[in-house]
């Protein structure tokens, strides 16, 4: 038994025997032409055909994986008609006197390294792309065929392009295996819309001697285990038979709107990490995201993420929500969450001490640039922005004046953004016990019940010893989640829950009646929690 580990790109996991996918394409070699204008036409021609491939592509993706997915094979189209991609191939054969194949590899290359060295991780992706439509050119320069209908089981390449995933037959494909390849590539978008399990990034040394090799492929943990053992096997069957039960319960639940029995729409929304959850939201169908943990994005540098890192990463999950509301939390850092190039001293206390709201009042340097980004993300879609660990009406209007001071600089600088809903976490028992108060600041509430549990029971969230403190429902979280959003209806507010409790299947029913607007959940609980509150009545 062997095990590869990758990067788990689409979910799901599967048996089957390995299939290696060798490209089509030959190598392409360099060789000097003497008939400039003939090789120059033989590319235009190419062209021109690789176009009319492109536009069956597209009317089959249409039929396939709707019209969203298809895009990406209009935005082929235009890359391919793109005056500097043109220009760039037309003049190594004139400049170089060479084949016409070697013009478009070489700028497919030079194209592709450009794209790798931008910092927005869209355009990173945009390299496969380039390289997607350079190949096709060259397929047909070289007259091969890109019949790809054969391919079954676990495909295993070294890449694969999105026409080419596409082009394999759904019936006979179970996995897609990449060595190389990004979570942002097409081809991993399209592997979870086609409901393909793919893992990418799996690193191995030669995968020639795999064909044909029973394996599992884990769409979720990324490994890919060649001739597993009893033990793997029992373990892999096991885990797709709950998978089987809980796609039935999504598939069911998908599209459908969160609503109880007696008609109140409910937003049921997701919380992430980063972009990498996205999947995950998209999948289990989430109404917007409740709770965007932007605190990641810090944690996984070594120094100061900057505006333009921030906006890239925040206008990416906006785009991909396509209009649904993403609500990012300012930075948490501080308590269990250091961060080395914060210089944060040491303290007896953490939990009680130096963290979120409390550092960003501080250092108004790094909460504005958090704030400029954010806001900038808001003209690509809904975006509302929440603060943490607030305890005090003075705090909020703090976090008021320094967005504003944001807004006007952004708008002098004709940058554009739009009005976002401003909400405060309730986390602290001050803040619950004054909701009256900070309901009249802002626009909505969101119930960190973590923390607000960890504050009100005082007891550790990070003491294991603790655990069941917060396992057994105590009481007064009840009454203060009651008083929270009855403060907040009073003062015409909205009110979600954002902590674990919120994702607790057995207290959806309890705080639907409670009159809580929104529950924001792991990706995974969001059908669950939806089938729930369909079943009950707010009345
Ligand atoms: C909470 O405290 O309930 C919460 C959602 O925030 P975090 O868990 O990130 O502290
Ligand atoms: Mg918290």
């Amino acid at each position: 038994m062997l095990t590869f580990t990758g990067k788990g790109a689409a979910g799901g996991i599967v048996i089957g025997r390995i299939s290696v996918y060798k490209k089509g394409a030959k190598a392409v070699k360099r060789y000097h032409v003497t008939d400039i204008e003939k090789e120059v036409s033989r590319f235009a021609c190419c062209r021109a055909k690789a176009e009319k491939e492109l536009e069956g592509l597209y009317e089959q993706a249409l039929k396939e994986i709707g019209k969203s997915n298809a895009a990406i094979f209009e935005i082929h189209k235009m890359m391919l008609d793109d005056e500097d991609y043109k220009e760039s191939i037309e003049n190594i054969i004139r400049s170089e006197e060479v084949n016409c194949e070697y013009a478009v590899s070489v700028t497919a290359d030079n194209f592709a390294q450009m794209f790798l060295a931008m910092d927005d991780e869209y355009m990173k992706a945009r390299a496969a792309d380039v390289r997607d439509i350079s190949e096709r050119i060259i397929s047909i320069l070289q007259n091969n065929s890109t019949d790809n209908t054969h391919m079954k089981g676990i495909v295993l390449a070294d890449d694969l392009t999105p026409s080419e995933t596409l082009q394999m037959d759904k019936d006979k494909v179970s996995a897609f295996v990449t060595v190389g390849g990004s979570l942002n590539s097409h081809t991993a978008i399209l592997a979870r819309t086609m409901n393909i399990p793919a893992i990418i990034g799996c690193k191995m040394d030669s995968m020639e001697e795999l064909d044909g090799k029973e394996a599992i492929a884990d769409g979720f943990s990324g490994n890919l285990i060649v001739e597993p053992d009893e033990d793997a096997l029992v373990f892999a069957r096991q885990k797709i038979m709950e998978e089987t039960e809980k796609r039935n319960l999504l598939e069911s639940l998908k599209g459908k709107e969160s609503i109880t029995a007696d008609g109140k729409k409910i937003k049921v929304y997701a919380n992430i990490g980063g972009l990498s959850d996205l999947g995950s939201v998209l999948e289990n169908d989430a109404g917007g995201i409740g709770l965007f943990r932007s605190e990641f994005l810090y944690l996984e540098k070594n120094s100061f993420p900057t505006e333009e890192e921030q906006f890239s990463v925040y206008r990416r999950v906006v785009q991909t929500m396509g209009g649904k509301e993403v609500i990012i939390r300012t930075l948490d850092i501080g308590a269990d969450k250091k961060i080395d190039y914060f210089g944060l001293a040491e303290e007896e206390n953490p939990a009680l001490g130096y963290r979120a709201i409390r550092i960003c009042l501080d250092r108004k340097d790094i909460f504005k640039t958090q704030l400029r980004a954010i806001y900038r993300a808001s003209s690509y879609g809904k975006v509302g922005i929440m603060f943490p660990m607030i305890t005090s009406v003075d705090e909020v209007r703090k976090v008021k004046k320094i967005s504003e001071e944001v807004k006007r600089e952004l708008k002098a600088q004709n940058l554009p953004f739009e009005d976002v809903e401003l909400g405060i976490m309730i986390e602290t028992p001050a803040a619950a016990v004054i909701s009256d108060d900070l309901a009249k600041e802002v626009d909505f509430f969101s119930i960190g019940t973590n923390d607000l549990t960890q504050y009100v029971l005082a007891a550790d969230r990070q003491n294991p010893k603790l655990d069941n403190m917060f396992e057994e429902y105590h009481p007064a979280i009840f009454r203060l989640i009651e008083h929270v959003v009855k403060n907040a209806h009073e003062n015409g507010i909205w009110a979600g829950i954002c902590g674990e409790l919120g994702g607790d299947t057995t207290l959806t029913e309890r705080f639907i009646k409670m009159g809580v607007d929104e529950l924001s959940v792991s990706p995974p609980n969001i059908l669950p929690i939806r089938k729930i509150i369909s079943e009950c009545t707010v009345g």
